[in-house]
């Protein structure tokens, strides 16, 4: 198995075992590309949103949040173009009867290319060492320039075919590339045709056409439809936000990659109302702000990167993606999008009601331009598990096959703050103290008492799931004991040990694990 297959296969055992993420139904066998959060899992997951959320609407005078229905108006569907053009080039093979996104097998061939390109990079680098001049070698390089010039060949006609809907030159690009069936080598393929995206639902007391409902694929459109409702009760002026976190529902041909793509999802979405004609300036804006926000919570720059969009979704004038590095590769995060007055304008149109700001000091009304945030928690969730989840040498041992697990979750985000454990579960005198701890401390933080178990294994378990820091009550701690009143706190990176007053435990901890430590982080 490859260390890629190995890594993204503990990722998701792990988050099995220890209470993160389960499969939905599975005593059924379960449901394809639906997931349950369990105990940790939700915990995480909600401060992920909390973070995004406090960061958008606390911190910004100007946004503000809501939280819209999941069922809108059929209309809504027709003016936001998805229910003519949310769709997904869609193809089959006939021996094998698998179905695949035709440009996500085009897209694969190409990281296919890029990756030989990186590896004739690799052989370099270590021939030259220190000497080695990547560009230089970019720019000369005959191998690297055949595959350079043929991934932009396919890229733009990937690009062109996408944009026009093109689904006989899609076909034609898999053919001429050669692309088979990657589970069985099959190269019998149906023609391309267009899939949409949208589940839709039956209203009861309304038959046929007129009471199909869609589950909403993206949250933004129940911000737009409201954009009037919340401009005149907020009396926001230009430029304003609306923020909201909601679920998503997609029925996406493939689902793969565990929670990466789902069916049904949770999106953290911020629409930003503008001025047009400076949608550029926000753009660069956010962009930067929100780059920022990831590497506070502890994503590294290296596993970070921007990405262009090279065929532009119907409604925008630009995009680009924050990708994150995978355990499969790089991959769209969040996306940023310069979305012009289209929804609204469509809106408007369709519905007949004015979708306008008027601006005080032009004396002017218009549609505004919009600049979206578009990020999905649940991808988030997993770009966040797969970084901080390692194993290493235990730190401060010598022997390098003393090994652990630990989630290395930025305190404030961690799903338990700290765990309260007695040294020894049959002392009375112990458990009574530590249960004292942590009744006080549950009131402050999500903590945890536990005495199931001997105090290495609990420290292992507690590494496991992220928790910063681990209590532990032991005879010294005791009114007879050497240092009464006090206990051990014992810090999950460094395994270092501090000797602390019970009554500073909050003072402690607290500011460690708030989460403004994060917010002021990623504001800077
Ligand atoms: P992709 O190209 O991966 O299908 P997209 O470009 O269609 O994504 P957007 O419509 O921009 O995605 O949605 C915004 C965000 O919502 C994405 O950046 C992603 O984080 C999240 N998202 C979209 N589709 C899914 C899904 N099926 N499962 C989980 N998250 C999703």
């Amino acid at each position: 198995m490859s260390t890629i297959a190995a890594d993204f296969k503990k990722l998701t055992a792990h988050a099995k075992e220890y209470g993160f993420i389960y499969q939905s139904s599975e005593i059924y066998d379960g449901l394809a590309a639906a997931y349950d959060y369990g105990p940790n899992g939700v915990l995480l997951k909600n401060n992920l949103k909390e973070y995004w959320w406090r960061s958008m609407v606390q911190l910004h005078d100007n946004i503000v949040g809501i939280d819209a229905a999941i069922f809108m108006h059929p209309k809504t569907w027709k003016a936001s173009g998805h229910v003519d053009a949310f769709n997904d080039p869609l193809i089959d093979n006939k021996d094998s009867k698998k179905r695949y996104r035709a440009d996500v097998l085009i897209e694969d061939f190409m990281d296919k290319i890029e990756g030989k390109i990186n590896k004739e990079i690799a052989k370099a680098k270590k021939r030259f060492g220190d000497d080695f001049d990547e560009a230089q070698f970019r720019e000369t390089n005959p191998n690297v320039l055949r595959y350079a010039k043929q991934h932009n060949e396919i890229g733009t006609r990937l690009a062109t075919a996408m944009t026009n809907g093109d689904m006989a030159e899609l076909k034609q690009i898999i053919e001429d590339l050669g692309i088979a069936d990657p589970d069985t080598g099959s190269k019998n393929w149906t023609d391309v045709r267009q899939f949409n995206l949208m589940f839709s639902t039956q209203l009861g007391n309304i038959a046929g056409e007129e009471g199909k409902l869609y589950l909403r694929p993206e949250t933004a459109q129940g911000i737009f439809v409201n954009f009037v409702n919340v401009q005149k009760t907020t009396r926001q002026k230009l430029p304003f936000g609306i923020a909201q976190i909601g679920k998503a529902f997609r029925n996406e041909i493939v689902a793969r990659q565990f929670i990466f793509r789902m069916r049904e999802f949770e999106q953290m979405e911020m629409q930003f109302f503008i001025q047009p004609g400076t949608q550029m300036e926000w753009y660069k804006y956010w962009k930067e702000t929100r780059l920022k926000w990831h590497k506070a919570l502890g994503h590294p720059a290296e596993k970070l990167r921007f990405h262009d969009h090279e065929n532009l979704a119907h409604y925008a004038d630009a995009a680009v993606d924050i990708q994150f590095e995978f355990p499969f590769g790089f991959k769209e995060l969040e996306g940023i999008h310069s979305r012009t007055d289209f929804d609204l304008g469509a809106h408007q149109e369709l519905s007949g009601k004015k979708m306008q700001y008027f601006d005080p000091q032009t004396k002017e009304s218009y549609v505004p331009y919009v600049l979206e945030t578009s990020i999905g928690a649940d991808r988030l969730f997993l770009a966040t598990m797969s970084h901080a989840l390692r194993e290493e040498q235990v730190p401060g041992q010598d022997d390098p096959n003393k090994r652990r697990d630990v989630l290395a979750l930025h305190p404030a985000i961690a799903p338990i703050k700290a765990a309260i454990m007695p040294l020894k579960r049959n002392d009375e005198r112990l458990v009574n103290m530590a249960k004292d701890i942590f009744n006080d401390l549950r009131y402050r933080f999500d903590v945890q008492y536990d005495d199931t178990g001997a105090i290495g294994k609990l420290y292992r378990r507690q590494d496991a799931v992220g928790t910063p820091f681990c209590i532990t009550v032991d005879f010294d701690s005791l009114a007879d004991g050497e240092a009464p009143g006090t206990v051990t706190v014992r810090d999950r990176d460094t395994l270092e040990q501090a000797r602390v007053k019970i009554e500073d435990l909050a003072g402690f901890i607290g500011p460690k694990v708030d989460m403004a430590t994060l917010l002021a982080e990623a504001g800077k």
